[in-house]
């Protein structure tokens, strides 16, 4: 075989360009919609790309794949690291595709946008999941703001459904805002927990008891079980202090191991019971309306703020007015309001 060094420094650049040769958004499009992995991650990648060029073709593959509807559902699973949630994921992914299923993975991880290292991107995950033909998974996309990862994920969502996977679960630990951004695009919403020793409720952030449709607390096997079995009957006491949920779903708590492969069929039966009965009473629907509505509001607010940042002399211009703040040559309010009106004045 030739040694690196002795192929010509040419043909290895022109290897290279390629390589990353740029597909046309009606090849991505169309790739996906046969349900190829290879374009659908490459698509992937094209949204997440923060260079403004990628933008406009991002939004053809991602409007054209609107286009066509999905019998999907979409879970939110959550909990600390450690909680389980890859294996449990592994299992519960597979279980699906033993079903027939195509299941998508995809994460939201505020901190690959935090920090170098990412929780959940770190380990070598899922491995029977990811050799599985009938799944695909894709690791948090990093952006500078949550609200950024966020949108890359909807985005994501939509694309592998119309690539077919009509499951998608969508995995978040639980930092800052993380479950609320999931909860705000799933259809069901997962709690993973521990059994402790009798401090189960502490350290639970307010407010996501309340998003959970369900808590399952992993782990109940060998010496935890008696332990869990505590844990479920408290949990289950404190859901019941939660109002009922408009949509007529009473929250569950249920044990399982991800490790021995139990309990996990059950928590997929709760979710088919789940989207039969809010299908039945319409609030499938609405639940994903509402969630449009919010889509829309975000990114109209996320356009907005990119339509005066990458204006090349809005740096400047905020500059200029920080220092006459300084100064005390303008009011913080003045010079904000001036400064949209001179932008909004160049803009028409
Ligand atoms: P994640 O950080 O939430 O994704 O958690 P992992 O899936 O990486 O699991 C963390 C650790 O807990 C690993 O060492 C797993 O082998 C272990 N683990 C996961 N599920 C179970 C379970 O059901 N029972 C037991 N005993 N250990 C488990």
């Amino acid at each position: 075989m030739a040694h690196k060094d002795s192929i010509p420094k040419n043909a290895i650049s022109k290897i290279k360009q390629l390589r990353k040769k740029e597909i046309s958004p009606e090849r991505l499009v169309d790739g996906i919609l046969k349900g190829d992995k290879t374009l659908l991650a490459k698509a992937i990648t094209l949204l997440e790309s923060s260079n403004p060029k990628h933008f406009e073709k991002a939004n053809t593959v991602v409007e054209q794949c609107l286009a066509h509807p999905s019998n999907s559902i979409r879970v939110g699973i959550t909990g600390v690291p450690g909680v389980g949630k890859s294996s449990f994921i592994e299992v519960l992914g597979k279980t699906l595709t033993g079903l027939g299923k195509k299941v998508a993975v995809l994460a939201v991880d505020p901190t690959s946008t935090l920090s170098k290292g990412s929780i959940l991107g770190d380990k070598t995950r899922m491995q029977a999941l990811s050799k599985d033909s009938n799944a695909f998974i894709r690791p948090s996309p990093s952006g500078e703001t949550l609200g950024g990862v966020a949108r890359k994920t909807r985005e994501s969502i939509v694309l592998c459904e119309a690539a077919g996977f009509d499951i998608i679960l969508v995995e978040t630990v639980g930092v800052g805002q993380s479950e609320t951004l999931v909860h705000s695009m799933v259809d069901f919403f997962l709690l993973l927990k521990l059994s402790g020793a009798g401090d189960e409720l502490q350290g639970i952030k307010r407010g996501i008891m309340e998003m959970a449709d369900a808590i399952a607390i992993n782990k109940a096997d060998g010496h935890n079980i008696e332990k869990a079995k505590l844990a479920e009957v408290e949990f289950s006491r404190a859901l019941h202090l939660y109002p009922p949920k408009e949509n007529g779903w009473t929250p569950k708590v249920l044990r399982c191991s991800a490790m021995e492969n139990v309990g996990i069929g059950e928590i997929w039966e709760m979710i088919r019971e789940y989207t039969a009965l809010v299908q039945e009473n319409g609030h499938f629907k609405v639940n994903r309306q509402t969630q449009n509505k919010n889509w829309f509001l975000q990114t109209l607010d996320e356009q907005l703020h990119q339509l005066f940042h990458q204006r090349e002399d809005f740096q400047s211009k905020k500059e200029e007015m920080l220092q006459a703040i300084e100064l005390n040559k303008v009011s913080p309010f003045y010079a904000a309001k001036s400064l949209i009106q001179e932008l909004v004045q160049e803009l028409k």
